[in-house]
This record gives C-alpha cells, structure tokens and sequence, in this order.
C-alpha cells in the first residue's frame, strides 16, 4: 500500500509467470519452454543485427514479418498483427477488441493472464465451467457477451478443441469476437487460421515462444480480418510505436522461413510427450492426452504440491496451480528425452515405498 499509487494499482493482482531460477544444473520443466536451441539460421541473422543500424528504430509495422506470414498462411499482410511476444498481442485485443458492456466468456480452467487482463482493463467476464474431464464445453458459451477468447490447445490442460467444433462456436456467436489463443497449436492440435477467410470475428493468436525456441526474443501474432488488425495497430500506435526490435524482426523471420528446423524440432517433441505420458501413467498417474508441449497429470496418492516441491529437491522444477478443479496436477513441460529421463527417475524415488533397510 503506497499513498502515490494509483486505485488500479491497489486492485490488481498480476499474473505470476513461472519461476525463471538463476541456479544452472536445474532441469527446468515449469514454463513451457522449447529444450531444443532456435534454428542456426535464426541465430546467424541475428549476428548480422549486431551492426551500426542498431542507432536506427525498427520497422514500426514489422513488414517483413507479416509478409512471411501472410505468404504462409495465404492471407495478406493486412491480416496480420505483431507484437512483443502474444502475451502483449493479447494485452490489445483485450483493450481493442474484447471490451464491452456484455461480459467476456472464457473457461474457468485456462490460462490465468486472462482475468489479470480483465481487471487491469476493467473488462467484465464470465468463467464458463469446464467438462468434468476438463474438456472446454463448446455448448456452454451460447449466452450474450463481449467476445469469446481461450487457448487451443487449452492452458494447462493440454486438451485441443477440434476444428468442427471451432465452426459451430463461430456459427451461433456472430455478434462478437472469438479469440483462439494458439500459443501451443504445432504440437497437434488443428490450427483455426484456415477459417479467418469465412469468420470476419475470429482472431487467431500465435507465438514464436514455444514451437519456434524463441521465448526470449518476444515475438507474437494475431491473424484476422484486416479491420478487426487495424483495432489492434490503433491500440498498438497508441502505446508503442516499435514493439518489435530489429533482432525480433530479422530473428522471427528467419524462424519462420527455416521450416525444415521448425518440422524437426516440433516432431521431436511431439515423440518425446508421447512417451512422457506412457512412462507417467505406467507409473499410477493419470494423464490427460496432451496436444501441447506439456503434460498435465494427476496421481491418485500423492498431493501434487508435495510432488513439486519433492522433486524441486532433486534439481526438476514443473509447475503446480493452486486453483480450484486442478490443485492436484502438476504441469510438467516436454523437455529433452534425457531430461524426461531424469523427472523420471526422481518420481520413481520419491514414489517408491520407504525400504526396510
Ligand atoms: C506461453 C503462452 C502465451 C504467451 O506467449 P508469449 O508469446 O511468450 O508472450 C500466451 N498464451 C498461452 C496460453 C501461453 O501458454
């Protein structure tokens, strides 16, 4: 409590991102990151951005990077948004696009920035209760509101929502905007930018922090109909100017252009959970079958906040929410096969009953 500070200031809660340890040796498994490094090609162009150029701002609009995407994707540069990292593309849309009398609708399992931007904002929302598998329920966002927005993949459940699905939610809810968060879509899931053609209100947000290894460059993207785009530049030019840098810039482009490296790596990973999930529930854990880069799981016996904190001592950091509906699952992000190995192993220890001797 400070008296200079702002009534906002004193009512909001920020979101706390997963811990970011300064001890090495750590087999960090709590924030969703890519085990794997960014493409070669990546950091090669990079290097080239350490250069005198850097005394000159950015390409305010990012025009090489909406171009790759637009080429990919079919669309044109005018249906793409960047920003600093989907984190701040969601930031806009929530001001830009979400903002209304009517309340937003997202479930009450997903990913928890999503009220911290509503009560910074002073959106009003409503938490539309998950299935009892904590599968989104598609049927229970039929009411009057201010635009629909969760992940698919969904955070921290890693459960997708399919395509068909996706339709009939755009088919009934035409008077607001749809936001899918496809923060984990590469690992599996079925990517909704096909539809942003045929729906003028979806938005479709993506991120070059997990599928592309680059979480420390910040790069995001929205993909939509050109004006719902031009909502999120009028916030955007409002608030900053250069959101990407000129290593963002030329970073994200070689990132996107190296699809080869993207494939690989993506695959591997997609392998690596798979087997994860089959080691883990051969151990007692229930798993839910994951479309991301994470596995969420449960065991029967053990609490889940012990379970973390127990194997935080043998050097593995996975996240734990305490949050109504999933306090007894652990987070646990798709690392190397070796690191894999070794959350193994430690679970094997801490889960072996006490030895006699
Ligand atoms: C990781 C994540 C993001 C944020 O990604 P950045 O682009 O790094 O800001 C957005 N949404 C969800 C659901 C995420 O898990």
């Amino acid at each position: 409590m400070n008296q200079y500070w702002s009534p906002l200031v004193h009512n909001i809660t920020p979101y706390t991102p997963g811990e970011q340890p300064k001890l090495d040796n750590l087999i960090k498994l709590n924030t969703n990151e890519n085990p794997y490094p960014p493409s070669p090609k990546v950091l090669e162009a990079l290097r080239g951005e350490i250069a005198d150029s850097l005394r000159l701002y950015p390409d305010p609009n990012a025009d090489r990077v909406k171009a790759v995407l637009a080429a990919m994707h079919a669309l044109t540069p005018q249906h793409i948004f960047a920003g600093n990292g989907s984190d701040e593309v969601l930031a806009f849309i929530f001001q830009a696009l979400l903002k209304h009398d009517r309340p937003v609708l997202f479930p009450d399992v997903t990913y928890s920035f999503y009220p911290v931007y509503c009560r910074l904002y002073e959106i009003k929302y409503q938490a539309v209760p998950v299935t009892a598998g904590l599968d989104i329920n598609i049927d229970g966002y039929q009411c009057q509101n201010g635009g629909i927005i969760f992940p698919n993949p969904n955070a921290p459940t890693g459960l997708p929502v399919s395509r068909a699905d996706i339709e009939r939610l755009l088919a009934r809810n035409t008077e607001s905007v749809v936001v899918l968060d496809e923060a984990y879509v590469d690992f599996g899931a079925e990517s909704s930018v096909p539809l942003v053609q045929k729906y003028p209100n979806l938005v479709v947000v993506q991120t070059l922090s997990k599928a592309y290894s680059l979480a420390g460059l910040r790069v995001g993207f929205a993909i939509g109909h050109p004006e719902l785009m031009e909502a999120l530049e009028r916030v955007k030019n409002s608030f900053n100017s250069y959101p990407l840098s000129r290593f963002a810039i030329t970073g994200a482009t070689a990132a996107l252009e190296d699809r080869d490296y993207f494939e690989k790596t993506r695959q591997q990973v997609i392998r690596t959970r798979d087997t994860l999930g089959l080691r883990l529930a051969e151990m007692g854990f229930s798993v839910l079958p994951s479309k991301a880069n994470f596995i969420f799981a449960r065991h029967p016996y053990h609490n889940a906040r012990d379970l973390a904190e127990r194997l935080r001592k043998r050097s593995v950091i996975v996240r734990h929410f305490s949050l109504p509906k999933i306090e007894q699952y652990l987070r646990i992000t798709v690392g190397t096969d070796r690191q894999c190995a070794a959350l193994l192993s430690a679970l094997t220890e801490i889960l072996a009953p006490p030895s006699l001797s």
